[in-house]
C-alpha cells in the first residue's frame, strides 16, 4: 500500500489514522461476527451495539444533557437548511439568521420558503472577513429561532462564543466545520447540526442534537422523513440509516475521547493553527484574509502576491505531498483545512514549504 500524504481538503477531509485502520478490519469482519460493517442489518445485534455506542460516546464527549436527543440523519448539512425551518418555523412566524458566508445564506434562503426571515447581522459588506460584533447584531422581537454558522468553512472565520440571543429564542447552529473541535456548552442551544465530512466521518450522514421540547412543536404537515420527531421516536432507525457513516462517526468519537476529550482536542487545534497563523503574520509574501479576532482554527485562508504564484504554489505543494490547498472556487487563493484529524506535522510541513516557496519566488 502506498504512502499517505497530508490532506488539507475542506471536506470530505482527513480522518484519524487509527479510525481508518480499525475500519479496514471491521469492513471485513465486525467484532468477530464473520460479517463486515457494510453488510450487517441495521436492526441486528452487531449494528445496535455500533449505534448505541456512537450515541453514548457522543454524549460523553460533549457532556450532552439528558433532555437532548442525538440523531444520525441523512442528506448532509444542506438538508438541515430545509428541515430546520420545515419543522420549527410556522408559516407566519419569523426566524433570525446571521449571515457570515455562503452556507449561512443558503440556510436563510431555504427558510424563506417556509416563513419570514430576518437577517440579524451580516459580514457581507466586508466580504465575510469577520464575525459580526455583538453591537452589529439586531434580532427581531420574538424569533421562532436564531440560526448561525459557528465556523465559516469558505472564508475561514469562526465565532469565539455563541451570540447572545433574545430570551426564549432557541439558538440553532450549523456546526458542520467545527463540531467537536473545542468544548461546547450544548445547554445554550435548541438544535445543533453538522454534516460529518469535516470533523466526524464520511459525507451524507449528519449529526443532529436537538432539545426535546422542540420535538413537541414539530409541524405535522411535512413529509415523514423530514420530521425530527419521527427520527427521535425511532432512534434514527425509521428507515435504513447510513450504517457505515454512523460507524465511522462512532469511531471518531472514541478517538476524540482517547485524545483526552474536547479540551485536549481544542488545545491541539490551537497549537496547529498557531503554527500557520504565526508564519502568516510575519510574512510579506503570504497574507491571511480573515480579521485576526475572527480567524478560524479549522480553515485557514490566505493569498499569495498574484494569482499566477498562487497556482504555482498549489501545484508545487501537491507535488511535495501537501494536497487540497486550493481555496473555494468562489473566493480563490489558498485554504488549509486543519480539522481535528490533521496532525501537527502537517502544519509544520506546510509552513516549511511556504518558507521555501517564499524564498524561491520573492
Ligand atoms: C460543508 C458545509 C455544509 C454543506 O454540507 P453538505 O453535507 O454538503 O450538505 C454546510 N454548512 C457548512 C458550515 C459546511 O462547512
Amino acid at each position: 500500500m502506498g504512502e499517505r500524504i497530508f490532506n488539507f481538503s475542506a471536506g470530505p477531509a482527513v480522518l484519524p489514522e487509527p479510525v481508518l485502520r480499525q475500519a479496514q478490519q471491521d469492513l471485513w469482519n465486525l467484532d468477530g461476527s464473520g460479517i463486515g460493517i457494510l453488510e450487517h442489518s441495521h436492526r441486528g445485534k452487531a449494528f445496535t451495539k455500533v449505534i448505541e455506542e456512537a450515541e453514548s460516546d457522543c454524549r460523553a464527549l460533549a457532556s450532552i444533557p439528558a433532555k437532548y436527543r442525538v440523531l444520525f440523519l441523512q442528506g448532509g448539512a444542506s438538508l438541515q437548511f430545509a428541515m430546520v425551518p420545515m419543522n420549527l418555523l410556522g408559516k407566519h412566524a419569523n426566524a433570525d439568521y446571521v449571515i457570515t458566508g455562503s452556507w449561512a445564506k443558503k440556510a436563510a434562503d431555504e427558510a424563506k420558503m417556509y416563513g419570514n426571515v430576518h437577517i440579524a447581522g451580516s459580514s457581507k459588506p466586508t466580504n465575510f472577513d469577520r464575525i459580526p460584533p455583538a453591537s452589529d447584531l439586531h434580532f427581531s422581537a420574538r424569533p421562532a429561532y436564531v440560526h448561525f454558522t459557528s465556523n465559516t468553512t469558505i472564508f475561514g472565520t469562526q465565532w469565539r462564543s455563541e451570540p447572545a440571543v433574545p430570551v426564549g429564542a432557541p439558538l440553532i447552529c450549523d456546526a458542520s466545520s467545527d463540531i467537536f473541535s473545542r468544548p461546547i456548552d450544548v445547554s445554550k442551544y435548541g438544535l445543533i447540526y453538522a454534516g460529518a465530512q469535516k470533523n466526524l466521518g464520511p459525507s451524507g450522514v449528519v449529526l443532529v442534537i436537538i432539545r426535546d421540547d422542540l420535538l413537541k412543536s414539530v409541524r405535522e404537515d411535512i413529509p415523514t422523513m423530514m420530521r425530527y420527531s419521527i427520527h427521535a421516536e425511532n432512534n434514527s432507525l425509521y428507515n435504513t440509516p447510513n450504517t457505515f457513516g454512523i460507524y465511522i462517526m462512532g469511531q471518531s468519537f472514541k478517538w476524540m475521547l482517547q485524545q483526552g476529550g474536547l479540551a485536549a482536542v481544542a488545545e491541539h487545534n490551537a497549537a496547529k493553527a498557531g503554527v500557520i497563523y504565526d508564519f502568516l503574520d510575519q510574512s510579506a509574501f503570504f497574507k491571511g484574509t480573515a480579521q485576526a479576532d475572527s480567524r478560524s482554527l479549522m480553515n485557514i485562508c490566505f493569498r499569495g502576491p498574484s494569482e499566477e504564484l498562487e497556482t504555482k504554489f498549489i501545484t508545487e505543494a501537491k507535488a511535495a505531498g501537501l494536497d487540497g490547498l486550493k481555496g473555494h472556487r468562489s473566493v480563490g487563493g489558498m485554504r488549509a483545512s486543519v480539522y481535528n484529524a490533521m496532525p501537527i506535522e502537517g502544519c509544520t510541513r506546510l509552513v516549511e514549504f511556504m518558507k521555501d516557496f517564499e524564498r524561491a519566488n520573492r
